[in-house]
C-alpha cells in the first residue's frame, strides 16, 4: 500500500480580504501612514481600530502598537514594574514573554503546566508564597484557558496583578467572559500567524485609566495623546505625560487599514479554525496512544493550532516519528527538544533567565507534546488525511 502525502504548506495563511486591500492602497495614496498624520476632521486608521477592538472585547481602552511583545513589555511598565522584580509565567509560552520580562527590567519566574498545557494551580499559588511576586504574565499558550476563576481568585488573595498574553486567544471565552478581560490588562499580537494579521502587529487592552495614559505616552505618542482612538479625559495625562519616557512602538495606519477589514470576519473565522480543529481531534481520538488534552466546556477555544502527546514513545522515536510524519507533508513541532527550533523553545533555552529553576512536571509533559499549525487554507476535509498520517505513524513505531 502506498503511503497518503499531505502536499499544502503549514504556514500559508489566506489573503487579506479585498476591502482590505482596497483601503491600504487607500492610505497609500493618501501618503499619510503615520498615524498622527491627519488632516483636518479626519480620524486616523489606527484610531478608528482602536476605537473597534475596544469594542469588540468590550474593554474601554485599547492602545495599537508595533507587536504583541512590544505590548507585553509597555503592559508591564505601565502596571509599575521595578527594576530586578519578579513576574511569574507559565513555563508554556514562546519566547516573547520572557522577553518582554526581561526588558522591562523583571525577572521572569517560571510556573509548571499540567497535562492540559495550562499554568499548574497549586504550583501558582505555590510560587506566588514564595517569590512574593506582584505580576503574574499568563500566557494563554497555544489557546489552552486555565481555569480563569480560579486564577483570578488566586490572584487577589495575594495581591498579585494578572497581565493576559492572547497571542493564541484573540475571539476566545472562559465562562463566557472574553480571554483577555479577566486581567487588569491583556496583549494581542497580530503578526502573521495569529488570529489576524497585519505581518507584525499588536494590541492592548484595558480599562484603567493612568495604565492606559502611561502605555500610550509610552508607545511615542509625541503630546500628541488625545487623537487615539481611546482615552480618558485629559486631566489623567498631566503628570504622566511628563514622568513616562517614550518607547517609540506605533502602530501605523497602513496596518490598521489591513487589520480593520479583518475584524468584522474574526469570529466567523474562529468557527472556521474549531470545525477544522474538531475533525483532527476526532479522528487523533481514535488511536488510544494519543493522548489530546482536555477541554472544560468553560473553555471557548479557537482551534488556530493543536497540541497531542504520544507518552508511549522514547527519544528516538519522537525524532522517527517527527521525521516519519515530515517524510509525508505533516509538519510537527516538537517542544522537548533542548535547542531552539522555529518557533518553539523549551524555557531551559532561555540562558538569560535564572537556571536554577527545575520544572520537571513541564519538561516530563513536553518531552512528548507535538504541535501542529491549522491554517484557514486547510480545509475540513484536509483533517482526515493529516490525522490519518500522524495515527499510521503513531501505530508504525508502537504497534
Ligand atoms: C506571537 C506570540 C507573542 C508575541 O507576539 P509578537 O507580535 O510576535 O511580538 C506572545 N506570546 C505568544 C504565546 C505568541 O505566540
Amino acid at each position: 500500500m502506498t503511503k497518503s502525502v499531505f502536499s499544502k504548506p503549514f504556514t500559508q495563511q489566506e489573503a487579506i480580504p479585498d476591502s482590505g486591500i482596497d483601503q491600504a492602497i487607500a492610505v497609500l495614496r493618501s501618503g499619510r501612514l503615520h498615524r498622527y498624520n491627519t488632516v483636518e476632521d479626519e480620524t486616523s486608521e489606527t484610531a478608528l481600530l482602536e476605537r473597534e477592538f475596544a469594542a469588540y472585547m468590550g474593554q474601554r481602552y485599547c492602545l495599537a502598537c508595533t507587536s504583541g511583545g512590544y505590548s507585553m513589555h509597555i503592559a508591564l511598565k505601565a502596571a509599575g514594574i521595578q527594576p530586578g522584580e519578579v513576574v511569574l509565567s507559565n513555563a508554556f509560552t514562546l519566547a516573547p514573554v520572557p522577553g518582554a520580562i526581561d526588558n522591562a527590567g523583571g525577572k521572569p519566574v517560571l510556573v509548571e503546566i499540567d497535562h492540559n498545557f495550562c499554568v499548574d494551580l497549586a504550583h501558582l499559588e505555590a510560587m506566588m508564597l514564595q517569590s512574593k511576586a506582584r505580576f503574574f504574565m499568563i500566557s494563554h499558550m497555544r489557546g489552552h484557558i486555565a481555569d480563569m476563576t480560579a486564577v483570578t481568585a488566586l490572584c487577589k488573595k495575594h495581591g498579585v496583578t494578572l497581565i493576559e498574553d492572547c497571542a493564541h486567544t484573540m475571539g476566545a471565552h472562559w465562562n463566557g467572559k472574553r480571554a483577555g478581560s479577566f486581567g487588569k490588562i491583556a496583549c494581542f499580537s497580530t503578526q502573521t500567524y495569529k488570529h489576524l494579521n497585519s505581518g507584525e502587529g499588536g494590541f492592548l487592552t484595558t480599562d484603567d485609566d493612568e495604565i492606559i495614559a502611561r502605555a500610550i505616552i509610552y508607545s511615542g505618542s509625541y503630546m500628541l495623546f488625545e487623537r487615539h482612538g481611546t482615552v480618558p479625559e485629559a486631566d489623567v495625562f498631566t503628570d504622566i505625560k511628563l514622568d513616562t519616557p517614550n518607547y517609540s512602538g506605533r502602530m501605523d495606519n497602513l496596518r490598521a487599514a489591513i487589520l480593520r477589514a479583518q475584524l468584522p470576519g474574526l469570529d466567523k473565522n474562529c468557527a472556521r479554525w474549531n470545525d477544522r480543529y474538531r475533525a483532527l481531534a476526532t479522528r487523533l481520538a481514535k488511536n488510544v496512544q494519543i493522548h489530546l488534552p482536555q477541554r472544560p466546556d468553560k473553555e471557548s477555544f479557537v482551534g488556530s493550532s493543536l497540541q497531542f502527546r504520544v507518552p508511549g514513545l522514547d527519544q528516538e522515536q519522537v525524532g522517527n516519528f517527527v521525521a516519519g510524519c515530515a517524510a509525508r507533508g505533516v509538519e510537527l513541532k516538537w517542544f522537548g527538544g533542548i535547542e531552539p527550533h522555529g518557533f518553539t523553545s523549551r524555557y531551559d533555552s532561555w540562558r538569560y533567565i535564572d537556571g536554577s529553576q527545575q520544572l520537571p512536571q513541564t519538561l516530563e509533559i513536553l518531552a512528548t507534546t507535538f504541535d501542529l499549525r491549522i491554517p484557514l487554507t486547510f480545509s475540513v476535509e484536509d483533517m482526515e488525511v493529516i490525522g490519518s498520517i500522524i495515527d499510521e505513524e503513531v501505530s508504525e513505531i508502537l504497534d
